[in-house]
């Protein structure tokens, strides 16, 4: 059976048609869907008949919350359990301007990348439209607080779920629906050049950010598969793309590896690389996850790697860490609590 929580509003009107229902009632269980209600029994402007239909054709259940831990600096990690008994991770992070979650939407993650725990256990499956958004309104739901900003940094790759996750950012950027900003809204990719080409055509303003990690093939390889399907110079030409037709800035995203991708020459090398792309160089020291290879960078060493990219005229800055003590740090996030 369909989810009524997957449809945009458009498609719930046609929905509505089809079940031989006047079109407005999309806007009225749309509405309640959004209100936070749990059945379909809470529709209480609707009719007992239409109540019994909708019943009959739709599930609403999808996504419930099954533990949080809260960190030191107020960091809220949450676990949820969907229908089919499959757990995912996200994260409420409180900012001076406001809550952001960092959403998964993908139970595990196809794309290997060696230091990040969400590779090491196995790709199940896509999250649908309804469990990306679910994680917001159960967290908002939870927290009582409204949530400002989105990041797609959670478990799995956004671009290997592309359809699913944009129809999510429509839904959350309506107004009728979580009424969050696109350009609220990042999506981070590890570099599916097919993605970014398509993100580019999208009539969304939300932003985009790369996961780049390395100037050179032969450490970026080491570090992350994906890039022997797409090297760093294809990545870079579909950036260079993206920002012609957007006229949007990327974010590069780089996490500091000691030894690995953090000498000067590396900066250099990095600079040189991003020279004449409009863009930003956001810098996080890697996570440490278990049985990982890679030691992240020391402050000193990250300052001056900053320091070199702003001196050869990159923006650059580092990231603030939040909910490392919970495992809630970027690269920590698994599929189940037992997993970890
Ligand atoms: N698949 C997407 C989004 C998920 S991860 C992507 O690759 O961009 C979000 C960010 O956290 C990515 O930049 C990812 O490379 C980074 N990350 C993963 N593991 C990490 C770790 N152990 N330490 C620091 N950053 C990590």
């Amino acid at each position: 059976m369909k989810n009524i929580r997957d449809f945009e509003l458009s498609e719930l009107e046609e929905e509505m048609i089809n079940l031989g229902e006047k079109k407005f009632r999309a806007k009225q269980i749309f509405a309640w869907l959004y209100r936070g209600v749990n059945s379909f029994d809470e529709m209480t402007d609707l009719s007992k008949d239409l109540i019994e239909k909708l019943k009959a054709n739709y599930t609403l259940e999808c996504i419930f919350l099954d533990d949080f831990q809260t960190s030191k600096d107020g960091t809220v990690k949450y676990l949820f359990r969907l229908v089919d008994g499959h757990k995912v991770e996200s994260v409420l992070m409180k900012y001076k301007f406001g809550y952001s979650v960092c959403i998964s939407n993908q139970i595990g993650c196809k794309m290997g990348c060696t230091f990040c725990a969400s590779a090491k256990i196995g790709f199940v499956r896509n999250l649908t439209p309804g469990e990306i958004v679910g994680q917001v309104l159960k967290i908002q739901e939870h927290s009582g607080e409204k949530v400002s900003n989105i990041v797609f940094m959670g478990i799995g790759e956004p671009f290997d779920n592309y359809d699913n996750v944009l129809k999510a950012i429509r839904l959350l950027n309506d107004p009728k629906a979580l009424n969050i900003g696109a350009r609220h809204m990042s999506v981070s990719t590890c570099g599916l050049v097919d993605g970014i080409k398509k993100f580019a055509d999208e009539k969304i303003q939300c932003n985009l950010c790369i996961s780049l990690h390395s100037s050179r093939d032969e450490v970026r390889t080491e570090m992350m598969p994906i890039n022997k399907r797409y090297s760093i110079s294809e990545v870079l030409d579909a950036c260079r793309e993206y920002i012609k037709k957007t006229n949007r800035r990327i974010t590069f995203e780089y996490a500091l590896v000691n030894g690995v991708n953090d000498n000067r020459e590396d900066a250099i090398h990095l600079a040189r690389l991003l020279h004449g792309i409009l863009c930003h160089v956001n810098l996080i020291p890697v996570n440490k996850i278990k049985d990982g290879k890679y030691e992240k960078s020391s402050v000193e060493k990250m300052m001056k790697f900053r320091d070199t990219l702003n001196e050869k005229g990159i923006v650059a800055t580092i990231r603030r860490e939040l909910g490392s003590d919970i495992s809630a740090a970027c690269g920590q996030l698994v599929r189940d609590k037992q997993e970890q």
